[in-house]
Formats: C-alpha cells, sequence, structure tokens
C-alpha cells in the first residue's frame, strides 16, 4: 500500500484508515509545529499529484481484505489533502463502495476555492484547522504561500460552514507565547462564533516541532481557553486506546511505516501496535542497531523518528 497507512488508533476518529494524497510536504503552510520537518513544495497549485486511479484501487482492495473494522477514512497524512484536485472525485468513488464515514483533516486555506467547496461536498466530517486570526500571528506560526491571506481563509471557512451538510470541527493548535495572548483568544472566538463549528478541538505541541522554538502551551492554560470558547470546546489528548492492530510478524514494518509520517513515543507505538512498552523496546533496538531509526528529545520525552 503506497497511498494508505495503519488503520491506527486516532486520537478523535477512534480506528482510522489513513489517505495520502499529495507527496510529502507538498503544502500551502510550512507550520512552525510541524511534526513533519520543512515543506518542500509550498504552493497553491491544485493538482493530479497521485493518479486518483492509483488511490481508488487501493482502497478498493483494502475493503477487499478488511480485517479490522474502520470507523473513519481519512484523508490527511503528508501534505494539505485538498492540494489533489480529485479529491472530489475520489471522495465520490469511497462513497460508492463503502458506508464507512470519510473525514477530511486539512489546514482549511483552500476552502475560499468554490471547488474545493465543491470537492469536499461528500465527506461527513471535515477538520480545518486556524491557529490564528491575525495577520502576523497567522503569518508567523503557519507561514503560508506568499498569496494567502488570513481574512480569505477565514472567510472560506465560514462560507464552507453555511453550504457543508456534514460535521466540521475546527481544530486550534496552541504554541505557548505564539497565539494564545488574551487579545488573539478573544479575537479567535468572534472569528468561532461566526463560524458556528459543531465542535473546537484545542491541540498544542505533543510531538517534536521542525523549530525547537514552537512551545507546548500549559494544560492550565489550554483549559482556561477551552472554557473561554464555550461548551463545544475540548483538548485533543494523546489517544489511549488498547485496541490490537498488528500482527506480531509485522511489528517493525508498522513502526517504519508509521515513524515515516511522524515522531511517535513508545507509549505511542504501544498503544498503536497493541503490544506491551518493552515488546516494542525490543523491536524499537533492532532497528536502532541498525542504524534505521534514531530519536531526539522533546518536552522530556523521547521520540523515535527515521534516521536521517
Ligand atoms: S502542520 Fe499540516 S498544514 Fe502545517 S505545514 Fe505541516 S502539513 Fe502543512
Amino acid at each position: 500500500m503506497r497511498y494508505l497507512y495503519g488503520p491506527v488508533p486516532s486520537r478523535r476518529l477512534g480506528v482510522s484508515l489513513g489517505v495520502d494524497l499529495v507527496p510529502r510536504k507538498t503544502c500551502t503552510y510550512d507550520c512552525i509545529y510541524c511534526q513533519l520537518g520543512r515543506t518542500t513544495n509550498k504552493t497553491l497549485k491544485r493538482d493530479a499529484y497521485i493518479p486518483a486511479q492509483s488511490i481508488i484501487r487501493e482502497i478498493e482492495e483494502f475493503l477487499g481484505h478488511m480485517k479490522t473494522p474502520v470507523d473513519y477514512i481519512t484523508f490527511s497524512g503528508s501534505g494539505e489533502p485538498t492540494l489533489h484536485s480529485q479529491i472530489g472525485t475520489i471522495i465520490g468513488e469511497i462513497k460508492k463502495m463503502t458506508s464507512i464515514p470519510v473525514a477530511v483533516i486539512t489546514n482549511g486555506s483552500l476552502l475560499f476555492l468554490a471547488e474545493v467547496k465543491r470537492d469536499l461536498s461528500q465527506a461527513d466530517l471535515v477538520i480545518p484547522s486556524l491557529d490564528a486570526v491575525s495577520k502576523t500571528v497567522y503569518e508567523t506560526i503557519n507561514r503560508p504561500e506568499i498569496s494567502l491571506e488570513i481574512d480569505r481563509v477565514i472567510q472560506g471557512v465560514v462560507d464552507f460552514r453555511e453550504q457543508f451538510r456534514g460535521q466540521i470541527w475546527i481544530e486550534i493548535l496552541y504554541c505557548r507565547g505564539m497565539n494564545d495572548d488574551p487579545s488573539e483568544v478573544a479575537k479567535m472566538k468572534e472569528v468561532l462564533e461566526q463560524i458556528n463549528p459543531d465542535r473546537i478541538q484545542l491541540n498544542t505541541v505533543y510531538r517534536p516541532p521542525v523549530e525547537d522554538y514552537a512551545s507546548p502551551l500549559a494544560e492550565e492554560r489550554l483549559r482556561e481557553i477551552a472554557e473561554s470558547f464555550g461548551a463545544k470546546a475540548s483538548i485533543i489528548t494523546p489517544y489511549r486506546g488498547d485496541k490490537s492492530l498488528w500482527g506480531k510478524g509485522e511489528v517493525e514494518a508498522q513502526i517504519i511505516d508509521a515513524l515515516n509520517r511522524r515522531p511517535l513515543t513508545v507509549e505511542d507505538m504501544a498503544e498503536m501496535l497493541g503490544l506491551h512498552p518493552q515488546e516494542v523496546i525490543k523491536h524499537l533496538k533492532l532497528l536502532l542497531d541498525g542504524n534505521t531509526i534514531g530519536y531526539r528529545l522533546h518536552g522530556r520525552k523521547i521520540f523515535y523518528e527515521i534516521a536521517s
């Protein structure tokens, strides 16, 4: 499977089959907190980066041999999925094959385009991120492609909400000292009232960011902000599942596959694989000895990643 990953336990979506629609770090943003490294192709160009038929074929094959029940088929992964010009066709084809709901995790920057709104109309759940509402904060955190303007991005999300019949959950990632000052939070609250999403999910820098200065917000401050946003707001906490999804024979391959997407702790991998942490450490040791993976410290936790 080249374009699918998992199914993986997700903090928000239960068991999720990931679909990667664009090559790694093809994105409209270059967020300071991105866990995938620097954006190598910062663009607004929508294109068939990967042939739609190849993706559809893989999904068809997965569904034909599905062993684990899946809660969502989720477009996210290594870049911005709405940059794929055939995302609408792909969602439409999935809808013909299965009743598993489709979720799209997007940075929301292209929702001002009529064709993107139309393409996402068949999804069941869209999770746009919105980390800032002021120009300077937006440009500092998200480092958008030069022609993107925050007011246009916000208007795109507001308009999409009006047309879209599915669920919209807004995700806000907070970085300490960047987007958490009271005036930005108050402006964000106004914008959220305008958007009127079904849920508001607050996140922080749980994984090693591309820039060392992107620091997590204290849980207490996150809670304070969530409370100020009202009953729809909650904090995304790291996944604490216990589903065993993997056969033991494929543990190393699954670890490498997962680390190709993002850095993980032993606990993350233990949860993802349904294994005891000691068992995971045993497999990690083999991969470390073979120089396939490395590790680095972030927020007093050790994160494993593919060796560079
Ligand atoms: S965090 Fe998401 S939106 Fe930001 S640069 Fe990384 S892939 Fe793009």
